[in-house]
């Protein structure tokens, strides 16, 4: 391959000068100030029009496409003054005629404009050698705006408005002719920048500075929009001079310096009078609005996602919401902030194209697809269309069929518009050791778009209140302001039908962040008080995974005295938030392991299923659910009969006593939740007995059903197993303190487990004496319950 630059065909040539041929080729192409040469602005877009088709065919999106028209059609097809330089187009070109096209017949060599009044300081003259020479120099523009983008934007000046501008229409004309005071010119985007990069491989690039870059991330916090000059006319209070000078300061920055001279006066050169100036009102000095705003990265595993801050203006202001995902083009630089007298770097993007693809975290379906759906689910019977959906979730974990139906039931919900204000979104927590099937189950459900493209994840070792949650906001002055701002965290910025999954919960640690995560799940907000008053909404359900002991590969150990969520380093008054907690152990091939946390029977059916072949349109899985989510509540939700079912499971679990416990109103509140999802899965307004039984079915199966004891606040926390093996030792010790110690208070540990192993009672092959390290566990758990105390080697047994 040869390169241009060795084959001569890029002359050597400062940034300057190149960005002043290609800006001035570019603004005589489209304003049809080549109308002379044959290339009117009927030419211009009978040949654009064309070209789009070819852009489009490229992959170049249609709005982006339309900036090869001339100016005036680009105003009406965009309804707006704003001119668009996107680097796919200006450097394809397919738009401008071949140099060997008869359309150049009368094109001179060379052709040479002039920008402002010719002979006046400020006139701009470039030449080109030929056709191949202008179209080469407006190709070259392409290059420009990406490597060097503020030189465009400052070859950009009022003469070549002033000339140009005067040609697009009979608007402009005037407003120029009134006298370029007047006349601010029309927003300028720029665009077409191919790779998207993060925030982090942003800030960490050493290349970027001044260039145009594209970035993708999630607006995470937005400033007021503010005003900032971008020419100031100053008047002159010397003598009685009142001459007007104008200024134009730098695009980005709030400096306004003022002239060192005034041309009417003579004001501030030697020997003259010191200079005096007044800033002249609008429309003499004009101003643009902007507005800065703090992006987020998302896709990251830091605690502290890399943000950047970014300063959009004109008609990109508010033209987004907090949380939305966008990709910003803008050109990339450094932000001198004065703060409290010291002067902080900091990185910035000066948007210059906004795209919002928020559009992607709505799930669209069409009335056609809808009616599909619909006809699709009336051919067959519930019990059907649930078999189909749960075999193309996760279709790469085998089995665990009740867990996937939970994730369906928690991607639905619960009705949003219910009367009582409660909550309707259910939250799931799969705990078990590390390698089973709970992260892939996470992975599906938060981590693709597979079941909604608005859901996230955070680790648990990696995430922090401020992370989750929110807090104050740090940027509210560097944003601009007005009042201090609440930051919100990844459960505040999930959008509607998505699900925030918090992998390795246990690693959370802090007690302050289980103490908020308790309201953010249960009342779907967060109050924050740290030097200010707010709340943070928090609606979103919550998927939860969490390993034993800190995760490090350590697994549950069943046969020691310490309660499972313990284990699990979680407090049990966070863990009863969960409407559905699963147990996953990798001790399936132990029967007597399996049997001890009991239903651990995964089934082992396979299914591989295509997740959109089994439906009539394309995408239908996630389009099936995004319907069930619009379901609203009828009037009666609950009529007499599913009231009565629903109250008759209740009753009947109730008294159905495990290990001395039962389940409690949260549970029977789950119930009544799950049956609502269940009904919005069949595409039903209200609930009935089928429904009900369904979401029963799957709530027998977890662990606040099979073991309220475990996760009930105030009881032991221990399993059934455990509890009976716990029973049995403590049976023994007491036998072996009256028996062995007789008046002693303390005797030896040893001899205390040998006692106890010498006389176990238990059927050995269910509930097996535990080795004598395992013993220990057992005492530190009988110890916290007060019912015996230890003393070093020396144990004695209390309230005999
Ligand atoms: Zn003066």
């Amino acid at each position: 391959m040869v390169l241009a630059w060795q084959a001569g065909q890029i002359q050597p040539m400062n940034r300057k000068r190149r960005a002043r041929r290609g800006v001035i080729a570019f603004m005589a192409y489209h304003s049809g100030g080549l109308a002379e040469y044959g290339l009117t602005r009927e030419v211009i877009d009978t040949r654009g029009m064309e070209a789009i088709e070819e852009y489009v065919a490229e992959n170049i999106s249609r709005s982006r496409a339309l900036s090869c028209l001339s100016f005036d059609t680009y105003f009406h097809e965009i309804e707006r003054e704003a001119v668009c330089m996107d680097r796919g187009v200006l450097q394809r070109a397919l738009h401008l005629p071949h140099p060997n096209s008869n359309q150049i017949i009368n094109f001179p060599s060379p052709l040479t404009i002039t920008a402002g009044q010719v002979g006046t300081n400020g006139a701009i003259t470039e030449q080109y050698a030929n056709y191949e020479d202008f179209r080469n120099a407006y190709m070259e523009l392409g290059l420009c705006i990406t490597n060097f983008p503020n030189e465009v934007i400052e070859q950009l000046k009022a003469e070549v408005w002033q000339t140009f501008g005067a040609l697009i229409n009979p608007d402009m004309a005037l407003r120029l002719a009134v006298g370029t005071d007047c006349f601010s010119s029309p927003e300028l985007r720029m665009s077409g920048i191919d790779d998207e990069m993060t925030i982090d491989d942003l800030i960490c690039s050493t290349q970027q500075g001044g260039k145009l870059v594209k970035v993708v991330g999630q607006v995470a916090e937005m400033g007021d929009p503010r005003k900032r000059a971008i020419k100031i006319a100053w008047r002159c209070k010397v003598n009685d001079c009142n001459g007007l000078i104008n200024t134009y300061p730098d695009y980005f920055e709030d400096k306004e310096i003022k002239p060192d001279s005034c041309s009417h006066c003579g004001a501030g050169n030697a020997g003259n009078p010191r200079t005096a100036w007044v800033q002249a009102g609008e429309p003499d000095t004009s101003f643009v609005t902007f507005q800065r705003l703090m992006l987020r990265q998302t896709n990251t595993q830091k605690t502290t996602p890399p943000s950047l801050l970014v300063e959009v203006r004109g008609t990109h202001v508010h033209s987004m919401n907090q949380g939305e995902d966008v990709v910003i083009t803008g050109i990339f630089g450094t932000h001198v902030e004065n703060n409290n007298g010291k002067n902080e770097r900091l990185h910035v993007l000066h948007a210059t194209d906004l795209t919002r693809t928020s559009q992607d975290s709505v799930i669209e379906v069409t009335p056609t697809e809808r009616h599909a759906l619909a006809s699709w689910k009336e051919e067959k019977n519930f019990q059907e269309v649930m078999d189909i959906l749960t075999n193309v979730t996760a279709p790469n974990v085998i089995g665990h069929t009740r867990e996937k139906q939970a994730l369906l039931l928690q991607s639905v919900g619960s009705y949003a518009n219910l009367p009582d204000g409660k909550r309707n979104f259910v939250h799931i927590m799969l705990i078990g050791d590390p390698g089973t099937a709970k992260s892939q189950l996470l992975s599906f459900a938060c981590q693709g778009e597979a079941m909604h493209p608005g859901s996230n994840y955070a680790t648990g070792a990696r995430a922090s209140i401020p992370g989750l949650i929110g807090g104050k906001s740090e940027n509210a002055r560097l944003l601009g302001s007005s009042r201090s701002t609440l930051q919100p965290g990844m459960l505040a910025l999930i959008p509607p039908g998505g699900v925030a999954g918090i992998d390795e919960m246990h690693a959370l640690g802090d007690q302050n962040v289980f103490t908020a995560l308790n309201d953010a799940m249960e009342t779907g907000q967060v109050s924050v008080q740290m030097q200010m008053k707010g709340t943070i909404q928090t609606r979103a359900p919550v998927l939860a995974c969490a390993n034993p002991k800190g995760g490090d590969n350590s697994r549950f150990d069943l046969y020691s005295g310490i309660p499972l969520i313990e284990q699990a380093r979680l407090p049990v008054s966070f863990v009863s938030r969960f409407d559905l907690i699963f147990v996953f152990l990798d001790v399936v091939n132990d029967e007597r392991d399996a049997t001890i946390m009991g239903g651990m029977t995964a089934g082992m059916n396979s299914s591989n299923a295509d997740p959109n072949e089994s439906f009539p349109v394309e995408d239908g899985y996630r389009k099936y659910l995004q319907m069930c989510r619009e379901v609203e509540a009828a009037p009666v939700l609950f009529d007499d009969e599913a009231t009565k079912h629903l109250t008759d499971i209740f009753v009947k679990t109730r008294q159905n006593r495990v290990n001395g416990a039962t389940v409690n109103f949260r549970w029977g509140a789950a119930l009544q939740r799950l049956s609502c999802a269940v009904a919005r899965l069949d595409l039903s307004s209200s609930v009935n007995k089928e429904h009900i039984d369904y979401a029963h079915s799957i709530l027998v199966e977890s662990l606040t059903t099979k073991e309220p004891n475990m996760v009930n606040e105030g009881g032991t926390g221990l399993g059934q197993e455990q509890s009976k093996v716990m029973d049995e030792i403590m049976r023994l010790l007491e036998d072996w303190s009256i028996m062995e110690l007789g008046q002693k208070e303390f005797g030896d540990k040893k001899d205390a487990y040998a006692y106890v192993k010498k006389f176990w009672q238990l059927d050995s092959a269910d509930y097996a004496c535990p080795e004598e390290r395992d013993f220990d566990t057992f005492l530190t758990t009988l110890s916290k319950q007060n019912k015996v105390e230890r003393k070093g080697k020396n144990l004695g047994v209390k309230g005999l």
